[in-house]
């Protein structure tokens, strides 16, 4: 791919890190600016060689930038954008990593000289671990990217994008932002939340039954505490910003769930097996479609 002369990568984390030692990786970067509040975020990010450059200002941060990848929280990322605005140069492409689609079209377009260079994407692809240290190069290898152009983005600058991901390993999918939501809110969001209650329900038991669940951990527990230690700034701004689709979808689950609440009440065993049986089957596609592990999971390889 054709290199970017200046990349900025507002908010330096887990992604936009993992992102960095990619674009390094692919030699597809000049120079690479970071911008972070935190200090010792860009001390961090610098001494990691994340980037050569951090600063505390997004606008100082995109100045003479030919591509900026907006990396902070979700809620964060419409007042981002609106901070870099001054610095940021019209001709600049510019995109996102959020895990929701629809309303940071709303956030970040408002913002931006160029619409048309807007292109928002999302790698679904993570961890449980944040910031810079959190990093890792191959993070995207193989994973799944979903771009959401909208009706007038350019398409050079969704190829120009779409370069970037493929070069970081991930496999790009083009489609509406409103149906990424719809998309994430069954594979990811609701799953989030799932985890997250039975987490809570847990800590929500007194001290002896919660030190035998620690104790009895490995009979499935294990695998919802992994999903519920994701970062709960991110994981609160992904169930609010996509609050419509997730709602849906915790409508139909909680509709299941009843009619499997009254399958075990009648002793209706034929129920349970056929339900057991096509969610194993599902297992199955999963794993065909590349995006499990058949091994027991480590850190940093859960597709998200
Ligand atoms: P992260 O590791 O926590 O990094 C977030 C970065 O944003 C840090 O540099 C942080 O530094 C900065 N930041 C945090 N709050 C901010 C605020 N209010 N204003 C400005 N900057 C702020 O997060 P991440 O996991 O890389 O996630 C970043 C984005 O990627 C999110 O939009 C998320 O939806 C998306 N994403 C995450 C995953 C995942 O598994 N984690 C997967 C796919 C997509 P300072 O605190 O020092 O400012």
């Amino acid at each position: 791919m054709t290199p970017f002369r200046r990349v900025a990568l507002l908010g330096i984390g887990l992604i936009n890190g993992s992102l960095a030692l990619a674009l390094r990786r692919g030699s597809a970067a000049g120079e690479i600016v970071a911008f972070a509040r935190g200090a010792d975020t860009r001390t961090e990010a610098l001494e990691l060689g994340l980037c050569d450059r951090a600063e505390a200002d997004p606008a100082d941060a995109v100045r003479g930038a030919d591509l900026v990848v907006l990396g902070v929280p979700p809620a964060a990322v419409g007042p981002v954008a609106a901070a870099m605005r001054p610095g940021l140069d019209p001709a600049a492409i510019v995109t996102d990593v959020s895990s929701i689609k629809a309303q940071i079209v709303r956030d970040v377009v408002p913002h931006l000289p160029t619409p048309s260079l807007f292109v928002p994407g999302h790698p679904v692809a993570g961890t449980e671990h944040s910031g810079p240290a959190a990093a890792f190069a191959t993070l995207f290898e193989r994973r799944r990217c979903i771009l959401t152009p909208i009706e007038d983005t350019d398409p050079m600058a969704v190829e120009r994008v779409r370069a970037v991901w493929e070069l970081a390993g991930s496999i790009v999918d083009v489609m509406t932002p409103e149906h990424h939501d719809r998309v994430l809110a069954i594979t990811s969001h609701l799953p989030h939340l799932i985890a997250y209650t039975i987490v809570g329900t847990v800590a929500d038991l007194e001290d002896q039954a919660r030190t035998e669940v620690f104790k009895y951990a490995a009979g499935g527990f294990t695998d919802f505490t992994r999903i519920a230690a994701s970062d709960p700034t991110m994981w609160r701004d992904v169930l609010l910003g996509n609050r419509e689709a997730v709602l849906e979808m915790l409508g139909r689950f909680t509709e299941d769930l009843v009619a499997l609440q009254r399958s075990i009440r009648w002793g209706d065993g034929q129920a349970l097996f056929e339900l057991f049986e096509r969610t194993r089957a599902i297992r199955r596609g999963v794993i065909q479609a590349g995006q499990a592990y058949v091994r027991a999971p480590q850190a940093g390889d859960e597709p998200r």
